[in-house]
């Protein structure tokens, strides 16, 4: 749903104000910690469009009333642009999220990795701090696996990373084999239509997905 775009040089940890000497836990924001379909929805709704969750996919889920076949695509990409630039902030938290995130940061450096254009910075900021979330977060583009083995060569700890798509898992899994991966899908209409992989455990109950992570930062 992004374009591919030349793996960004990470930021250093300490300007994310995060420490070196700790377990770190990348997590991601759309349908890991926010329920992104749900929210996307609603605002392609109140632009008059149908978004249809028939299959694992965006712009091919988008339709105008009545419609059957998808919106063209420049029509989607706009969608998603305005709704990163004015209505990601509407977003419901991923059930049980927030609370396995308390549970965590005790024990680990928390750090938001989010694929999102950059004008979505403020509203997704403001977003995450409003629902108890105030981590470190970068905005990125592509795939995460370079980012990913970046940040985690800075770390002395283990490490752990969740995102929903597996493109996403798979490279960080090539990139930085030494970082535990978790697929999690929050959406319960997508979960039946998600892929999942063996090399990535698929847990989409927060809960149970926080104590797999604790034991694999341990
Ligand atoms: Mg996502």
């Amino acid at each position: 749903m992004a374009d591919a775009a030349p793996a960004a040089t990470a930021p250093s940890l300490a300007s994310l104000g995060l420490r070196h000497d700790r377990p770190l836990v990348i997590v991601d924001v759309d349908e890991v910690l926010g329920l992104f379909m749900q929210g996307f929805g609603a605002y392609v709704s109140n632009r008059g469009y149908e978004l249809r969750v028939d299959r694992f996919a965006l712009f091919q889920n988008l339709y105008a009333p009545g419609a059957s076949e998808p919106v063209d695509i420049a029509v989607g990409r706009e969608l998603f642009n305005g709704f990163f630039a004015e209505g990601c902030g509407e977003l419901e938290p991923a059930p049980g999220a927030v609370a396995a995130l308390s549970k965590l940061r005790p024990k680990a450096e928390i750090l938001i990795l989010s694929n999102a254009p950059a004008a979505a910075e403020q509203l997704r900021g403001d977003w995450l701090r409003r629902h108890g979330l105030p981590d470190a977060l970068i905005l990125s583009s592509g795939p995460k696996g370079p980012i990913t083995a970046a940040l985690v060569a800075q770390t002395f700890g283990r490490s752990a990373f969740v995102d929903d798509l597996l493109p996403n898992l798979d490279s960080v899994a090539e990139h930085s084999p030494q970082t535990a991966t978790f697929q999690h899908v929050a959406d319960l209409r997508l979960r039946p239509l998600a892929p999942r992989s063996d090399l990535h455990p698929r847990i989409d109950d927060w809960a149970e997905l926080g104590e797999a992570i604790e034991a694999a930062i341990s």
